[in-house]
């Protein structure tokens, strides 16, 4: 248990913040430990794995998990599926990459994503038409009102858009230890987004391993590598709006992409959210030392020393004039540590 710990290095906004108390969790004993110094000091504890979708908005007034679990244990493997249970440390791109070497597939779209495999059901992350929480078979946890591990199957863990039970229902009470993830020795390639079939168009026959060079190589020349300058992906979620109120759009701006989350003419409409953003004119702006990224509107960055309220005016700048040009409310992505208050909710 230490005191006073830097937090700046541990966020991939590189925000300045510290933790009162900090304990770095390699073993379930130390978790244990951990929780039950923090209830008898009636201490707030945030859980922290490598930092890369949290805003640190202030310094943190309780106690910090750093979850540093590691390994990796195949459970099953019958030559056609392997189901193999990952720690919460391990990292994520490490982690899909050994995956790569032991053709084991699956995750080859979710490649060079940051942080820890602990993290990646919580918003159930994905890119490149795959979701993180397709290939979960369960997830391991520490409930901390029962004071035991207990197993949610996939199906229990609500995965849906950027969201999970771990988000809501489940935020401070449980701690993900383990995943469990069914993966298959033989490649069912997922090509559905057209950015990477465009890549991989005219190679045969493709690969995983094409593909995860792929997402590699497109990852690398859209978005900033948070060692140079600070961010944490995508800053707001892509909003999903009614058939109707996406046709509204059209008729007063023209050229609204969007696509159904369904099938039906009548099935909601995915909207991207940076393109509401460049459109309101936020592509590349700055605001004290927080900016929007030039190449891409929906990744703020740390130009330097930005303070976690740059950060905040910035992003509320852009929800308020998103709002007030589309009637579209904005909702971070991104974890505000302490979340925000009664910040907007209204759609169109
Ligand atoms: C350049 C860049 C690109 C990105 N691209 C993508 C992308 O393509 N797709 C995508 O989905 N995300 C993306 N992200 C966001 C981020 O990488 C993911 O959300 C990732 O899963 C966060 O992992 P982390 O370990 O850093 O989590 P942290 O930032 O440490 O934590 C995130 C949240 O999870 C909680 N948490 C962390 N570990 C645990 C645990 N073991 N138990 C319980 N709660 C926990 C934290 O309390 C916090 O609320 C990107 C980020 C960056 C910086």
């Amino acid at each position: 248990m230490q005191q006073n710990v830097d937090l700046q290095p541990l966020n991939s906004f590189g925000l300045p913040a510290r933790a009162r108390w900090f304990c770095a969790v390699d073993t379930l004993d130390t978790l244990q430990q951990a929780l039950q110094f923090a209830r008898v000091q009636a201490l707030p504890v945030l859980v922290l794995g490598g930092g890369s979708n949290i805003l640190l908005r202030e310094d943190f007034p309780g106690l910090v998990l750093h979850m540093q679990l590691r390994g990796l244990q195949v459970l099953e493997d019958d030559g056609d599926t392997v189901r193999v249970q990952v720690a919460c440390g391990e990292n994520w791109h490490a982690f899909v990459s050994e995956c790569l070497a032991q053709g084991w597939h699956g995750l080859e779209n979710l490649a060079l994503i940051p942080g820890s495999v602990g993290a990646a059901p919580i918003q159930n992350i994905g890119a490149y038409g795959v979701e993180a929480g397709e290939r979960i078979e369960s997830v391991l946890v520490w409930n901390r009102d029962t004071s035991a591990v207990e197993q949610i199957a996939a199906a229990d863990c609500e995965f849906a858009y950027r969201d999970s039970v771990f988000k809501r229902q489940y935020r401070d009470s449980r701690i993900i230890l383990h995943v469990v993830f069914r993966l298959q020795r033989h490649a069912a390639l997922n090509l559905s987004y057209s950015t990477l079939a465009q890549a991989l168009a005219g190679q045969q026959p493709v690969t995983p391993q094409a593909v995860f060079d792929a997402v590699c190589r497109i990852r690398r020349s859209r978005l900033p590598d948070p060692a140079e300058l600070g961010n944490a992906g995508s800053f707001f979620k892509n909003p999903v709006v009614s058939a109707a109120c996406h046709r509204e759009l059209q008729q007063r701006f023209g050229d609204v992409p969007g696509h159904a989350v369904d099938a039906g003419a009548e099935a909601p409409v995915k909207l991207p959210a940076a393109w509401l953003i460049e459109r309101a004119g936020w592509k590349g702006r700055r605001l004290a030392q927080a900016g929007v990224y030039e190449k891409q509107a929906l990744v703020l960055v740390n130009h330097g020393g930005a303070r976690a309220q740059d950060v905040v005016d910035l992003a509320q700048a852009i929800m308020a004039d998103v709002r007030k040009q589309f009637g579209i409310a904005l909702e971070p992505e991104v974890q505000w540590v302490p979340a925000p208050q009664g910040e907007d909710a209204r759609d169109c």
